[in-house]
Parts: C-alpha cells; structure tokens; sequence
C-alpha cells in the first residue's frame, strides 16, 4: 500500500475525530472536523450503519492514521503485541507510542506526527547522544531526546510551542521545551494514552 498523498483532513473527517494530521491549523476553529462534522463523500450526511466489521475496520484505520503507519507495519506492531505478556490492545498502543517520531510530536515542538517524522529523518534528533533517524526507533526509560535546530527551525519551533502550550502533557515525558529537550521518565501505560481508541476491536479484526 502507498503512503496516503490526498487531503488529511478528510481522513481526520472520516474518522470523526481529531488526528492532529494539519500542524498547527488542527490547534485553530479553521480546523475541518470542527467546520464539517459528517463524514466526506456524497452520502457522508446521509444516515450510516456500519457492519460489526465496519466497525473494527474503521478502529484500526483511525489508529494507524493517528500514527501514521501503513498496513505491513502495522501487522508487525499487532504480530509482536500478540507476543507480549500483557494486554494485546494495551501492548499495541503503548508500543507505537514510544516511536520517536511521536516522542518528537508529544514535545509539542512539531504540529503534526508526519512533520515529527520529517525532523527526525533529517537527523535534527539526537537521543542519549547519539543522532537517530529512524522515525520508528522505540525509545526506552530513561532516554534523553535532544533536537539539534537551525536558526529557521528554532522559530518554527517556538511559535508551535505557543500554539501547544494549552494541550495536555504526557505523563511519562519531561519536557525542557525551552531548550528543545525531554527525558523518558517512564514507559508509556495504556493509561497515559487518552485518545478515543477501543483496541479491543482491533485485537478482534485481526483475530478473524
Ligand atoms: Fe484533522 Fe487537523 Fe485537518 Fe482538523 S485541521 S481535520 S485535526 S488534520
């Protein structure tokens, strides 16, 4: 499967909710979920009734349009959560939450995940002292994160952060944000995760 080039706010539209895809316009009342609330299409206002199936479909494709990760990676993710010893849905969620690209996005320096990716492939992230860019790289507890900006970067930065400064904090992150830095205090817990996710039925889809 290809990566998605078409409009992200309708995939935010299709699932009903926010997925943080624009940067700093999903932050303002310009944002298309705010504006449209029915999903695209010629029938998106017309009266739905999704199959159990459906139902499990979309959960999945929300999640993996939060993080921004394709269907191979995806079943990767789901293949190793089925190996853990906790909670599979649990395991899933809080193994793509240590991905750095989204470690980047939660220290509210980046407005979107896709642009945390493009700051990280670039080689700007530098973790426990040692420059890393692979979007996908787990962090561990512990770990220090540091962005090594330009001058051009530094204001972009600062003006995102003010745009993010009302968002909620992660619990498990300690952000230096003045100086571009944060620390894994401890792994990610579903708990710690608050996006409307049920993964019980992402566990069912692929149990099929
Ligand atoms: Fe989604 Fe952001 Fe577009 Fe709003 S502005 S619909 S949150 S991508």
């Amino acid at each position: 499967m290809a990566r998605y080039t078409g409009s992200v706010c309708r995939q935010c539209r299709r699932e009903k909710i926010k997925l943080f895809l624009k940067g700093v316009r999903c932050y303002t009342p310009k944002c298309a979920v705010e504006k449209r609330e029915y999903v695209p299409g010629m029938h998106g206002q017309g009266r739905q009734k999704l199959s159990d199936y459906g139902v499990q479909l979309r959960e999945k494709q929300k999640v993996k349009r939060i993080y921004g990760v394709l269907e191979r990676q995806f079943k990767f993710y789901f293949k190793n959560a089925t190996r853990s010893k906790g909670v599979t849905g649990a395991a899933l969620l809080t193994t793509l939450e240590r991905r750095l690209d989204n470690v980047v996005f939660r220290m509210g320096v980046v407005g979107s995940r896709s642009e945390a990716r493009q700051v990280v492939r670039h080689g700007h992230v530098i973790v426990n002292n040692r420059q890393v860019n692979i979007p996908s790289y787990p962090v561990n507890a512990e770990d220090t994160i540091e962005l090594k900006a330009t001058e051009k970067m530094v204001e972009r930065f600062k003006s995102v952060l003010e745009q993010t400064k009302d968002q909620a904090k992660v619990a498990w992150l300690a952000v230096d944000a003045a100086n571009f830095k944060a620390k894994v205090t401890k792994l990610p817990e579903r708990s710690d995760i608050q996006m409307p996710i049920q993964e019980q039925l992402i566990v069912e889809l692929y149990s099929k």
